[in-house]
């Protein structure tokens, strides 16, 4: 990956993040305490406010300070999960990307580690779980058609009871509503393949 795909990558995935804060904040306010918006926005507003700085990276210290950033500036649950998710995954890629489905798959090992969690319990894994899959399976066209699977994921959690993070609060009353984390897997799922096609 060159640096200024890497550059279009971080803005096109924070510019996501920080236009549908709303609806993510939406989506929290049914079923948890109504700040994922806030959150990704205020980790996403640092991440694009550092973009050039951070793609002029090699790849693998790139995705360890995006993560850090958002260890330090999303706060809540989903904070230290995404920034499990691409720490891990900067520990493990190659400076090139190649290798992008074995280290986004141990990146989801370390979310589930660090979440004691595991896809069926409508959190963000619900969708990071099968890009893993689709990643690992390798389909020819997955830029294409990975934004499909992960939207088909997030919208699977609707009909689930949560069993984890807060919404496992609200007990059968989570069921019917999408989860906040799922929906934001999704929409970062979907810019980074916009920017990479
Ligand atoms: P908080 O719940 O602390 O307010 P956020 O609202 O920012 O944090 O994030 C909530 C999202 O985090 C949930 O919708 C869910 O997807 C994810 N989440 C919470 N707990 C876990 C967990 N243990 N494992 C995986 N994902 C989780
Ligand atoms: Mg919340
Ligand atoms: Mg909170």
């Amino acid at each position: 990956m060159t640096p200024e795909q890497l550059h279009r990558v971080i803005v096109t995935v924070a510019d996501a993040v920080i236009d549908h804060a709303d609806e993510l904040t939406a989506l929290d306010q049914a079923i948890g305490d109504g700040d994922h918006g806030l959150n990704m926005k205020r980790g996403f507003d640092a991440v694009r406010a550092d973009a050039a700085l951070l793609a002029a990276k090699p790849l693998p210290e790139a995705l360890g300070a995006i993560g850090l950033q958002l260890v330090m500036k999303i706060g809540g649950a989903s904070g230290p999960l995404y920034g499990t998710l691409l720490m891990a995954m900067g520990k493990a890629i190659s400076p090139d990307g190649a290798n992008i489905a074995a280290a986004f798959a141990g990146g989801v090992a370390a979310v589930k580690a660090r979440g004691k969690s595991q896809p069926g319990q409508k959190t963000m894994l619900d969708v990071l779980v099968p890009i893993e899959a689709a990643l690992s399976a390798g389909a020819p066209d997955l830029p294409h058609r990975l934004p499909a699977i992960a939207q088909a994921a997030a919208e699977a959690t609707v009909p689930m009871e949560a069993t984890r993070g807060r919404a496992s609060f609200l007990g059968a009353r989570s069921i019917g509503h999408m989860d906040p984390g799922a929906c934001s897997s999704a929409l970062i799922t979907a810019a980074v393949c916009r920017a990479l096609g």
